[in-house]
This record gives structure tokens, C-alpha cells and sequence, in this order.
């Protein structure tokens, strides 16, 4: 099949991850990249999710680009679309737009050994390049629980990430199903709409006060004229966001934010069986914390029922729990999460010896720093293993990872290398340490069933950290842990705009097909 074009660089996804990475690397010196996206929108989860309510749960003066802070935000934190519109004047300021390549998903990843460089399939043919970054989110494939009969239902069905703004809602019982973090924005804006609201409960949050507000023309003027008053305001809300990982490693901090959660809930329900029913039997931080000042009142109205019967089917005409009960419905609205930890993009990825990343995470996503994979060279993730947080911004640590990987990218080009990937030991000390950080916290005492933990109960998605230890040990991008190859002499030479051609490979290279750096 015909090369569309080779790029030094392809990024797959246009999130935060994605525009992050293409504007790092840009801003070094590598421009000879692609951004692959999908849809036809910058945006990632941004873009995608349009639900009522939808907002960043970390403060948006934290929640931005540390390299593009934003004074005009009109809210502690912005609703969906202001995060959007930001994303995007992000990608025109800084030039990424031009090297986004839209409607364009890659179907699959294919290392080519022979030619040292990635094979990327998409709908509008095949791209190759020296190195591929997949930035296509660890929260962007939602996931619907196989529900008996869900196809027989007569009503109208939709997950939130996917809202169906064309079904009008009012008048409506709607069924909720989930009470994560999505369902928590958006009930409290469905529910004065529709006539009867179910919302069925298997494990109930720990929801803490957000104390969410309009940002003034004052504050915003401030934050305008003064970039030292932007600093300090993200190094503020930073420094206190670190402080909520302390409940995490310690039961008895946790049970300090239980007693705040407690007392919201005791402020805000006054029926004293639905209080019980929303009460968590588990400690804080085992699942994620969440935000809200609307849910709680919202659920005490009377149009609302929080069912926490288990359900075990979906009939033509609603929806049967484990009591026998049938709750009628039009509508069924998943709040169910996302494809976690099956990570389904792994299926398209194959690399050495054509090995499929998902089956080398079969038992168990690893990867070195979140970021590499052993055995797929010139890979590099973003939002990989172990790099999701329960207490701050994803951003810090997308930024950590992308500057390991601009550090990596000029490495091989100072060094004249053509490929990179960790060494096993290396990556099995990375997964041992992230192990022995679980061992003893929240996450696996704390009693729970969340989506932090995979089926063997590993943590697989969480950094088990503060954010300041993870950019410490991956920004910086150390030799010595990876394999790190000269261009094969199969290759015929492929021209690099920024490079002059290659000479002989570093000394240490020539003699044998692993060198360690260091
Ligand atoms: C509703 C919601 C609220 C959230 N709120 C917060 C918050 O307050 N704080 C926080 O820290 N985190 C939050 N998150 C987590 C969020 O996932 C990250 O903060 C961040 O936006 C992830 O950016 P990303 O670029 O890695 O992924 P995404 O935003 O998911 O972007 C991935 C992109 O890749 C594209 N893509 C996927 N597959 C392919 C393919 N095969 N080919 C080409 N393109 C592809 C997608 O279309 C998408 O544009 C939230 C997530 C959701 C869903």
C-alpha cells in the first residue's frame, strides 16, 4: 500500500495529552509531527462530553496548560465548553492546527523492525513514523454494562459521554444508572425537567462541598495584568490539591474528610433512610472523591428515588431489580464510566516480532514511567498505567510524561540512535516501587470495589503519589533504563528535514544490539 507520508512524529488523540504533546514538541525544535485525530474537533473528552452540568472537577486555573494559564476563566470550575473553547485556541495559538490530520483514527499501530518506524493505518491510507505517540485517553471509550434485555427496551438509551440532546427530557421517568462522577453533574440538571427520576445506586460516593463560583471581572483583571497573581493563584490551588493526597496514605486523615462529607450529607438530606442509603460503608479515597454542592438537595426532591437494589434485568418498559420491582421508564441515561482498564486501543498496537500490546497486558497493564512499554520501541504513552490521580490535576502529570518524551526524542537525536524502549528490569522496578506505594493505602484497605483496582485487585491506572514525586523521577529521561539502538543498516536511509544525514552509530552501539547509556 502507498505511504501517505512519513513523519518524524505521529500524536494519536487531540485532548489535552495530544495538543500538549504536538505544542512541546514544536516549541524543541521537532515540528516533522502529525496529530491524529479521530473526530472531527480538537478536544478529547471536552469536546465529547456535552452533558448538562459537565465541569472540570479540579479548579480550572489548575486544570489548564502550565504553559498557556488562562485569566479569563469565568468559573472556579468551567463548565465543559469553556474547557473546549480553551483546547482549542490552545492548538490555533500555537500553531498545532495546521498538523492536526482530522477524521482521521488510526485502526491500527504496527512496529516495523526492518524500518525502524511505526506503520499507522487509517481510513484515508497509511502513514509511517520514527516514533508514535498514543495520547488517546484513559477516559475516552464509554462503557455500558452488559445489561440482560438492554436491546429489548422500547424507551431511548444513551451514556453520558454521548448525551442525546435531541431527546427532550421533560415530562420523562428516566432512569439513571451509575452515581460516579458524571451522574453527580448531571442529575441535579435533569431533575426539575423530568417528571420521575430514578437513580440506581450500587455503591454510594463520598461527595464533599465544591464551592464552585463565578469568577468576577475583578479577579479576571488581576489574574490579566499580572502573571506573578496567575503563578501564585495555580501554586496555591497546586499546593492544596497535594495536601488531599494525604487521606490516601493515611486511614485516620481519611476519616478527618469523612466527617466533612458527613456533615454535608446531614446539611443537605433531612430524611434520615435516604441519608443511609447515601452514606458510604467504605473509607474516603477508596473510590473517587467527589464534588457537589447540587447532588444531595437534588436527590431529596420528590420526583427522585435512589434505588439500591441491585438490577438484574431491563425490560420493554423499564427496569427490574433484585426485589422483583419493575420501575417503568422512557429513558435510561448510563452514567456508568469508561473502558479503563481493558484500555481497548492496546488492541490495535502490535510491536516487536508483531506482538499485540494487548495481549502482553493480558494479566496486567505496565508500562516504565506510564510511558513506555518494553518490547514497542520509539512507543510512548500518555495517561498510561499508572498515572491517573484521585486528588489533582491529569494535566501535571501529562506534562510530566510529555516532557520525558521530548527529553527521550532529543536524546536519540543528539546521540544519533534511532529507537528507544525500556529495559524489562527497568520497567518491572518502576511497576515494584508503584506496587510497594499501593500496598497499605486507601486504595486496597479501604474496602471497596473501584476502577482504580483491575480484576486481580492490582493497581493498574493510579499513581500511588504526589504529583511532585512522579514529575521528579519522568520528566527527566535517564539512559541507563533503556535500550537504545543505532539506525539498522536495513534501513535505506530515510531523510530527516532537521538532521543532518547519519554517520556510524555512538561507539558504544556498534558492537552489540542492546547498549545502555549512562
Ligand atoms: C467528564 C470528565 C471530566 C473530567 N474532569 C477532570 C478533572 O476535573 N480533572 C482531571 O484531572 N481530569 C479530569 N478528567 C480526566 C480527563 O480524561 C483528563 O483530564 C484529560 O482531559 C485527558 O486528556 P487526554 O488528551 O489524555 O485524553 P482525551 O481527552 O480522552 O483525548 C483523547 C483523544 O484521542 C482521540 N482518539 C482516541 N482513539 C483514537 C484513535 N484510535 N485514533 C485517533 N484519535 C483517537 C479521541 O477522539 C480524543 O480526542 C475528566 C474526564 C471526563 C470524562
Amino acid at each position: 500500500m502507498q505511504i501517505e507520508k512519513h513523519v518524524r512524529v505521529a500524536i494519536a488523540g487531540s485532548g489535552f495529552g495530544g495538543l500538549g504533546m504536538a505544542i512541546r514538541l514544536m516549541q524543541s525544535g521537532i515540528d516533522d509531527i502529525l496529530v491524529f485525530e479521530r473526530s472531527n474537533d480538537v478536544g478529547g473528552v471536552w469536546r465529547d462530553n456535552t452533558y448538562p452540568g459537565c465541569a472540570c472537577d479540579v479548579e480550572s486555573h489548575l486544570y489548564s496548560f502550565s504553559f498557556a494559564r488562562n485569566p479569563e476563566w469565568t468559573r472556579s470550575f468551567s463548565p465543559s465548553a469553556e474547557i473546549h473553547g480553551y483546547l482549542r485556541a490552545c492548538a490555533e495559538r500555537f500553531g498545532v492546527l495546521p498538523r492536526i490530520r482530522f477524521d482521521h483514527e488510526i485502526r491500527s499501530a504496527t512496529w516495523d523492525d526492518d524500518a525502524q518506524r511505526w506503520r499507522l493505518e487509517t481510513k484515508h491510507g497509511v502513514y509511517t513514523a520514527d516514533a508514535f505517540v498514543a495520547a488517546v485517553g484513559g477516559l475516552s471509550e464509554p462503557a455500558i454494562p452488559p445489561l440482560p434485555g438492554l436491546e429489548s427496551f422500547t424507551g431511548t438509551t444513551f451514556h453520558s459521554a454521548r448525551w442525546n440532546h435531541d431527546h427532550d427530557l421533560a415530562g420523562k421517568r428516566v432512569a439513571v444508572i451509575g452515581t460516579g462522577a458524571s451522574a453527580i453533574q448531571f442529575v441535579p440538571e435533569i431533575q426539575p425537567k423530568v417528571s420521575a427520576l430514578k437513580i440506581f445506586q450500587r455503591t454510594p460516593p463520598w461527595i464533599v462541598p465544591r464551592r464552585d463560583r463565578a469568577l468576577t471581572e475583578r479577579e479576571r483583571r488581576t489574574l490579566r495584568r499580572s502573571n506573578v497573581a496567575q503563578w501564585l493563584l495555580r501554586t496555591r490551588i497546586y499546593a492544596l490539591r497535594e495536601v488531599m493526597a494525604l487521606p490516601f496514605f493515611d486511614a485516620r486523615i481519611a476519616k478527618l474528610g469523612q466527617r466533612i462529607a458527613e456533615k454535608h450529607l446531614e446539611r443537605s438530606v433531612r430524611d434520615s433512610t435516604l441519608r443511609a442509603k447515601l452514606t458510604p460503608k467504605y473509607t474516603m479515597g477508596c473510590k473517587r472523591i467527589l464534588l457537589s454542592d447540587d447532588y444531595y438537595p437534588a436527590l431529596a426532591k420528590p420526583n427522585v428515588d435512589v434505588v439500591t437494589d441491585s438490577i438484574v434485568e431491563i425490560r420493554p418498559n423499564g427496569v427490574v431489580t433484585s426485589d422483583g420491582a419493575l420501575h417503568e421508564v422512557d429513558t435510561i441515561i448510563f452514567g456508568t464510566g469508561f473502558h479503563v482498564q481493558d484500555y481497548p486501543f492496546a488492541k490495535r498496537v502490535q510491536g516487536r516480532g508483531g506482538r499485540r500490546l494487548a495481549d502482553t497486558w493480558k494479566d496486567r497493564m505496565t508500562a516504565h514511567l506510564g510511558t513506555t512499554v518494553s518490547g514497542y520501541p520509539n512507543l510512548f504513552f500518555l495517561q498510561g498505567p499508572n498515572t491517573a490521580l484521585g486528588h489533582t490535576s491529569v494535566i501535571t502529570m501529562l506534562e510530566s510524561q510529555i516532557e520525558h518524551v521530548v527529553n527521550a526524542l532529543r536524546y536519540l537525536a543528539k546521540e544519533r540512535l534511532a529507537t528507544v524502549e525500556p529495559r524489562l528490569e527497568a520497567q518491572n522496578a518502576f511497576v515494584a516501587d508503584v506496587d510497594a506505594k499501593t500496598r497499605g493505602t486507601v486504595w486496597t484497605s479501604g474496602g471497596c470495589k473501584s476502577w482504580y483496582l483491575d480484576a486481580h485487585g492490582t493497581n493498574s491506572t493510579l499513581w500511588p503519589g504526589f504529583t511532585f514525586t512522579f514529575k521528579r523521577r519522568v520528566e527527566r529521561f535517564d539512559p541507563s533504563e533503556y535500550v537504545l539502538m543505532p539506525r539498522s543498516s536495513r534501513v535505506s536511509n530515510p531523510k530527516r528535514p532537521d538532521e543532518s544525514p547519519r554517520t556510524a552509530p555512538v561507539a558504544s552501539c556498534a558492537s552489540g544490539p542492546e547498549v545502555a547509556h549512562g
